[in-house]
């Protein structure tokens, strides 16, 4: 096999080494089906034990209730900035949303087409370096249906450490498709969930949704083709056409990967660890700065620059050199990002950390 380079890519990203091995595999002929799992229906009894097995170890993991539904989407995290308040927020309704990134905003302009939507923070003017502090939005307007916030910046390199508090009466939505299963999260305390795969979790394809079967019946399905019904998927189990196989075959290795792990207890550790070293050597100097604020600090992503955009690009292109690819910045901010996501190795991040410093002695 040919040798594999350290990969920081904010998306599609890392996946652990293991599970890869095995995909190799199971492509070619799946357990003793005799089958590849790419190559068998979803219908059948091989592709029912996959698909039952992700749902179960997904619940497990985020300690999900009996009322919440764990589904397997298409069409990205994107779908889901439309598909929820298409269900939820047609007929004169509205929600609160807290802006803290490019997604979010783009999130708050798809539930604008279809509902009121009130932002009452926004950490925009400031280049969304921060998330907010817990309330710091203050009271919900009079008949928000549901508070929606984006639980990683991917693009900033933000992250919320805490999960909001809502009022009686209102749930919870959250895109989770940066952080995704990153660290211990009490499942339950959400109305709605959704992450794109491709972050950390899996390949590009599959966009997991958790809703709450309870809240089903308050969606205004009104002219909505079956396929944007939250309640047509749950009721078909994700299955009302093709599901996408393969993507939440490696959804299911990856999860069991993480509980064989310690699961989510000690993928945090490994996290906080790594993040821990990349903020340590650019807080230790002058030479480096960081694009969030502290107490805001992204532990999937980690945003930072020299200050001097030529000086940027060099690490780039030396960094891609010396084998270290994916660390360009977002475009739409500039900079250096280094992802940091659940399967990054602890030698990627050793190699990075040495990079570091030998380009800030060089350089410095
Ligand atoms: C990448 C990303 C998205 C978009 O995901 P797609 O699956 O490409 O639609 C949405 N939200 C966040 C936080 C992301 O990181």
């Amino acid at each position: 096999m040919k040798t594999r380079i350290h990969n920081f890519s904010a998306g599609p990203g890392v996946l652990p080494e293991p599970v890869l091995e095995q995909a190799c595999q199971d492509l070619w002929s799946h357990g003793d089906h005799g089958i590849g799992i790419a190559e068998c229906s979803h219908r059948g009894k091989q592709f029912d034990e996959v698909i039952a097995a992700a749902k179960e170890r997904i619940a497990r993991l985020l300690t999900l209730d009996d009322d919440q539904a764990v589904l397997f989407l298409h069409g990205g995290a994107r779908t889901q900035f439309y598909q929820l308040p298409m269900n939820f927020l047609r007929g004169g309704r509205r929600a609160t949303y807290l802006d803290t990134g490019a997604w979010s905003a783009y999130a708050i302009a798809d539930a604008k087409i279809y509902g009121t939507v009130d932002v009452p923070f926004s950490s925009k003017a400031n280049r969304y370096d921060r998330v907010p502090e817990p309330g710091e939005w203050g009271e919900l307007p009079e008949g928000t249906t549901y508070l929606h916030y984006t639980a990683n910046n991917t693009i900033a390199g933000t992250e919320f450490h805490y999960v909001p508090e809502v009022p009686d009466g209102v749930w919870l939505a959250s895109d989770m498709s940066s952080n995704f299963l990153s660290r211990p999260l009490d499942g339950s305390r959400f109305g709605f969930i959704y992450a794109g795969a491709q972050k950390n979790i899996g390949p590009a394809g599959t966009t997991v949704v958790i809703v709450r079967k309870s809240l089903l019946p308050r969606a205004n399905v009104d002219g909505l083709p079956k396929m944007l019904q939250y309640a047509v998927q749950v009721e078909k189990d994700s299955m009302l056409n093709t599901p996408t196989t393969f993507s939440i075959y490696m959804i299911e290795r990856v999860t069991a990967w993480l509980e064989e792990n310690g699961g989510l207890e000690a993928i945090e550790r490994r996290n906080v660890a790594q993040a821990d070293r990349l903020y340590g050597i650019i807080d230790a100097s002058d030479f480096w700065k960081g694009m969030s604020k502290p107490g805001s600090r992204s532990r999937m992503n980690v945003t930072f620059t020299t200050g001097d955009a030529d000086l940027d690009a060099t690490f780039v292109k030396q960094a891609s050199a010396a084998g270290l690819s994916g660390l360009k910045g977002h475009r739409s901010v500039g900079g250096l990002r280094a992802s940091i996501y659940n399967a990054q190795t602890d030698a990627a991040v050793d190699a990075l950390c040495d990079f570091m410093r030998e380009f800030e002695r060089t350089h410095g």
